[in-house]
């Protein structure tokens, strides 16, 4: 106790000596603070003040949305979201773009720069000497846990009483969840048999599909408090805020345990670490808080972490071992029944005509993310509200589709129907070859839901048992039905597209690697052509033979690739009654699952 008292002397002076200075400040600055005051609202809010004309300025920064309000009396900030067509609306709100809101704002600047920045070096100055203290009177944790407090913003607390019906869609994520629920209900069920929860739960999905929703809705069935902080906010200001935000967060967690605590890109803080010198030296220690915290209590205690990322794959792996977010659950983009209940949701805010066909909006809206269909019936509303009209009509809705997709095409391929086929015939391709080539379901799914990694389709197979060895049938089989997309295309339309440029790839790989490292082509024998380098920056293999022997390969992978083609094409052609009774019902219905594929594939 010694060692503390001391030091902990000059730090009370120095807060003393702050709060007076802030007095001071607080004093003369009183009738601007009032005035403009920072308020951080979620972007809900954001966009229903922009529907209800409530914002006067506006300016959009790279990492966050500050805008005032009509009177210009507040300031409000929001995080950014991918929203393509709030520009569009932001105009149509009638708001102002101002350059910079604060600077104009106010003529005291000058005046304020002068007070807050000397007092901004003051706490700066003040962290870096009260951590050379505790850095001498180490041990102490209670200090630590004060010091921390004292920088640490609350956390928003409450779930807004989303339940899992707000939630459309996203069935298969739900049920994962609802496991959650249970255990916070009647946890004694779990602890009895000695079942522990998962400590954390990933949420992975692209943006806008209604991650932060589902988090809302577990602790709002569970009827817990809800704990929310994002990624980034974990890593602005000053060093060492980060750490101490965390420590925090699962203090008051902890105290207020059953809860869930929901830390929304968590990417920000996840992010695998390179081995850069001198890298993040802020996002490391709040990483390595958090992985601390996670391991430091038990799965039992009540509090369940969810988090949410839309890159799952440039997260640490120190993240997503076992006993961390061992659990993953997928929030996809919404099929065709989850978009039109995500409409109907929606549209339960709106007064909407009586006839309005939302599966037909749903059918035009292909490819959408819940967040953006949202955004249609909202466009939609304003259309209305605009033409004079009481209700929200069918040609509102299907001409805000159009404005919303008009604003995302790049970005997200809304396919013309022409396209659909196409997308639709090439996966039953590809799954009509594998199934006919194995006699087994092939594929667990497949969509024709255009993905964020941009492709149009994919059909998820499934790897029978475990599979260390594969044979040189097993290889040709797969390179057959790489090339089965392709082939498709050619079956039915006599033309082909740009769409199986990875299949190509893929196929090229596994023939020139059967070729120049298994030993698989009988001129070359046992000799290894290729050796691989950097097997964990990227795996870069580098040829080892004369460039006569590397013409030969080329030749010899152009024909393992052609035979493949050509066997493909021959399944196809024998099986182009169910190749069309497949692809109809992948355009019809845009997900497939294997037994449903099967189901067909089998039936006389
Ligand atoms: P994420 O966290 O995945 O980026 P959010 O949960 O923040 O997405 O969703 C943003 C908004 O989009 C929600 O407030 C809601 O209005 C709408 N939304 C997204 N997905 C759904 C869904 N499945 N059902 C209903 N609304 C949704
Ligand atoms: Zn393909």
């Amino acid at each position: 106790m010694n060692e503390i008292k001391p030091s902990r002397r000059p730090l009370i002076y120095y807060y003393g000596l702050m709060a007076c200075i802030l007095m001071v400040f607080n004093f003369l600055a009183m009738p601007w603070l009032a005035k403009r005051q920072i308020i951080q609202v979620d972007y809900g809010t954001f966009m229903e003040m922009t529907e209800k004309r409530e914002i006067g300025r506006v300016e959009v920064q790279s990492n966050q949305i500050l805008f005032t309000d009509k009177e210009d009396t507040k300031i409000y900030k929001t995080g950014l979201m991918n929203d393509p067509d709030l520009i569009y609306r932001l105009k149509e709100s009638g708001a102002v773009f101002s350059s910079e809101i604060v600077e104009q704002a106010s003529p005291l600047l000058g005046f304020l720069l002068s007070w807050i920045f000397p007092i901004l070096i003051f706490v700066g100055l003040g962290q870096i000497m009260s951590r050379k203290l505790m850095n001498k009177a180490a041990g102490s944790n209670s200090m630590m846990f004060g010091m921390g407090k004292s920088n640490a913003k609350v956390y928003v607390k409450s779930s807004e009483g989303i339940k899992f019906t707000d939630v459309a869609g996203e069935d298969e994520a739900k049920e994962n969840l609802a496991e959650i629920v249970d255990y916070l209900h009647t946890p004694d069920k779990y602890r009895e048999i000695g079942a522990s929860m998962p400590k954390g739960i990933l949420l992975v999905g692209p943006p806008g599909t209604g991650k932060t929703m589902l988090a809302k809705a577990v602790a709002g069935e569970a009827n817990v408090p809800f704990f929310s902080m994002s990624g980034s906010e974990f890593v602005e200001m000053f060093v060492g805020m980060g750490a101490s935000k965390v420590r925090d967060l699962f203090k008051q967690a902890k105290e207020k345990a059953p809860c869930i605590v929901f830390i929304d890109e968590i990417d920000a803080i996840g992010k695998k670490r390179d081995g850069h010198v001198g890298g993040n030296d802020e996002r490391e220690q709040t990483l390595n808080q958090l992985l601390t915290e996670m391991d430091g209590f038990e799965g039992n205690n009540g509090v369940i972490i969810l988090a949410a990322t839309n890159r799952p794959e440039s997260l640490d792996p120190a993240l997503t071992r076992p006993g961390r977010f061992d659990r993953r659950v997928p929030v996809e983009l919404p099929d065709l029944k989850g978009r039109e209940e995500i409409l109907k949701v929606h549209a339960k805010k709106i007064r909407v005509a009586d006839v309005v066909d939302f599966g037909q909006i749903a059918r035009m809206a292909s490819g959408a993310s819940g967040a953006e269909l949202a955004n249609i019936v909202n466009e939609a509303a304003l259309r209305a509200v605009r033409g004079g009209r009481k209700f929200v009509t069918q040609s509102d809705l299907e001409e805000s589709i159009e404005v919303v997709i008009a604003g995302y095409q790049k970005k997200h391929a809304i396919l013309t129907d022409k396209e659909k086929w196409t997308v639709a015939y090439h996966e039953i391709g590809h799954a009509l070859v594998a199934a006919k080539q194995s006699h087994s379901a092939p594929v667990q799914k497949i969509t024709i839901i255009p993905r964020t990694s941009g492709a149009l389709g994919y059909t998820m197979q499934v790897e029978e048992g475990n599979h260390y060895l594969m044979t040189k049938e097993e290889i040709e089989n797969k390179i057959a039905t790489y090339t089965g997309g392709r082939a498709a295309e050619e079956v039915v339309f006599q033309t082909i597209s740009t769409g199986a440029s990875n299949d190509i790839e893929q196929a090229t790989k596994l023939a020139r690697a059967m070729i120049t490292r298994y030993g698989m082509c009988q001129d070359f024998d046992m000799v290894a052509l290729e050796t691989v380098s950097n097997q964990y920056l990227g795996g870069d293999s580098s040829l080892a033979c004369s460039p006569k022997t590397q013409a030969e390969i080329d030749l010899r992978v152009v024909e393992l690739v052609k035979t493949q083609h050509d066997k493909a094409l021959e399944i196809l052609k024998e099986n182009r009654e169910k190749l069309d009774k497949l692809a109809k019902h992948l355009y019809e219905k845009e997900t497939i699952t294997g037994e449903e594929f099967m189901e067909i594939l089998e039936e006389a």
